[in-house]
């Protein structure tokens, strides 16, 4: 605990003095925009939908699950750009932030226009076939349910990783090669308990770079990092962004 003394003079410090910075987003970011997606911290939420996050769950009756998936993108297609994501977007617009690596699967940093993403868990707002190659992006909702690939035969599945599966080895590299290049890691709202994504924090460390964490409660990460805000990830933003986008 004795990181509780920084302040976000600091962080202003690190980011200017940076010459290449990541932030490194987990479910706390979106869930300030009002997004929860299940996953097993949230007993309530998995309990009701957790098997449709899950291969075999997803397979036992696509027809229910694509009603559920066919809700969330609807959902997530209505949010409109809002804090903590309004202001993620000026900081890389400034050039404080070069690139965002995520485990979340709603998809909102491509909705809301940023490019330089890393989709670790891939994306709600987009499907794949179950068989070939196809990959169907959402603008608005599958209308059929459940939704198929062009040629008809097969049915869609969401391009997310479902629990249990392993995250797409290109991703991966990606994220490795990015994280690699970071003289500042910015990690906000994300636990770190999920691995392989909690061993990004770890190749900035070994790199000597700078590790902030912007979370109201404690994680492994806080534990390495050399500066911890211990605040909302829109409250913190938002000071970031009065003070050093004019
Ligand atoms: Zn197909």
């Amino acid at each position: 605990m004795s990181l509780r003394g920084y302040s976000i003079e600091d962080v202003i410090e690190v980011l200017e003095k940076s010459g290449y910075t990541v932030a490194l987003v987990g479910a706390g970011f979106s869930s300030e925009a009002g997004i929860e997606i299940p996953s097993p911290s949230s007993p309530r939420l998995w309990s009701l939908y957790g098997k449709y996050h899950t291969l075999q769950g997803f397979l036992s009756n696509p027809r229910d699950a694509w009603k559920y998936y066919t809700r969330l993108i609807k959902e997530i297609l209505e949010i409109k750009l809002c804090p903590p994501y309004k202001e993620l977007k000026q900081l890389i617009r400034q050039g404080f932030i070069q690139s965002i690596i995520t485990t979340n699967i709603d998809g909102l940093f491509r909705k809301f226009g940023l490019n330089n993403v890393i989709e670790l868990h891939g994306s709600i707002l987009k499907a794949k076939c179950l068989e070939g190659e196809e990959i169907v992006y959402w603008n608005k909702p599958p209308e059929n349910i459940p939704p198929q690939c062009s040629d008809g035969e097969h049915i869609l599945r969401p391009a997310i990783v479902f629990y249990g599966e392993k995250i797409s080895y290109r991703q991966w590299i990606r994220a490795v090669v990015e994280t690699g290049m970071a003289e500042a890691l910015l990690v906000i709202g994300f636990s770190g308990k999920i691995a392989p994504s909690n061993m990004l924090p770890l190749i900035v460390k070994r790199n000597k770079g700078e590790i902030i964490v912007i979370d109201p409660s404690p994680s492994p990460v806080t534990q390495i990092a050399d500066i911890w805000i211990e605040s909302s990830a829109s409250h913190t933003l938002k000071q970031l962004v009065k003070k050093l986008c004019h």
